[in-house]
């Protein structure tokens, strides 16, 4: 049996990236030999080749909610997936409205994709993504139970949190969230706990550096995003066996370092810590 893992695939929080920052968020989880991407921020399609997972392997998709940052890059993994050899549809489970967004994105490509049906014999593209309404509770995925937990991301109220089962292990993916008392229990003795994270103090500057935005940006950051140490908390109560950050905000702040996410995280987790960093592999079989 292969190796059962999560692969964090880009670790950044929000959508825009600059030189030399990380790539936005996207996450690998494989468990009994089942391959679930979760979220398809810009260049998650990048991340799973550089993570040994050939396109054309995806079991499943779950995507965490509709903000960019977590399906921006959906389409585009999807027709170079296809360009790849695709020819089985891949379920894709998220909130209502991913449908609209792969409508447009055919509609968007039309041209390429009907010269390549002609052209290339390539199958439909357009049934290749099964999509269908991510729901709260507990559902079989494979030959995982997938459960949804409705996060708290305002102003999104379609936002969860993710826990797979396999046989042997078990990964909970936080989403976008702030700190909720419900992820101690959903997330209860898993093998890791992948949580958002933002460091407080980092926050000011970050609003000051955007530069095109207002106060609502610092708003919308401390009530829908999770301080690291209130992180550690969770896991620390939940009784997780490794805790890792992603969707690091800020990250691409040289004054915020790896050592600034320990010491904030330590507040309340004292297990096996993974400041999330692109491309970081964690086992699961340990
Ligand atoms: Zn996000
Ligand atoms: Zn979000």
């Amino acid at each position: 049996m292969s190796e059962n893992r999560v692969v964090l695939l880009g670790t950044k929080g929000g959508p825009a990236i600059r030189p030399g920052t990380r790539m936005p968020t996207s996450s690998l989880v494989q468990i009994d030999g089942f391959t679930v991407l979760v979220d398809a921020g810009l260049g998650c399609t990048r991340g799973l080749c550089d993570a040994g997972v050939a396109l054309t392997d995806l079991d499943a998709i779950v995507i965490t909610h509709l903000h960019s940052d977590h399906y921006l890059e959906l389409g585009p993994l999807f027709h170079t997936a296809w360009t790849a050899g695709l020819n089985k549809p891949v379920p894709v489970i998220g909130p209502d409205g991913l449908d609209r967004y792969w409508q447009g994105f055919l509609a968007s490509m039309e041209f390429d994709i009907s010269l390549r049906l002609r052209d290339e014999g390539r199958p439909e593209l357009a049934p290749l993504a099964e999509i269908s309404v991510i729901a709260e509770g507990a559902q079989a995925l494979g030959p995982l139970t997938m459960k949804v937990l409705r996060n708290a991301h305002p102003p999104i109220e379609d936002s969860f949190a993710l826990r797979f089962d396999g046989g042997t292990c078990s990964a909970v993916i936080s989403g976008d969230t702030a700190p909720i008392p419900e992820m101690v229990p959903f997330a209860e003795g898993a093998d890791i706990l992948v949580h958002e994270a933002m460091l407080s103090a980092g926050i000011e500057a970050l609003c000051a550096r955007v530069g095109n935005g207002d106060d609502r940006l610092r708003i919308h950051l401390e009530r829908s995003h999770a301080p690291a140490d209130q992180v550690g908390r969770i896991a620390q109560e939940a009784g997780v066996k490794q805790l890792a950050l992603n969707h690091l905000v800020p990250c691409d702040d040289p004054n915020f370092t790896e050592t600034h996410w320990r010491d904030e995280t330590r507040r309340g987790w004292s297990g096996p810590l993974f400041i999330g960093t692109d491309g970081m592999a964690i086992s699961l079989d340990t």
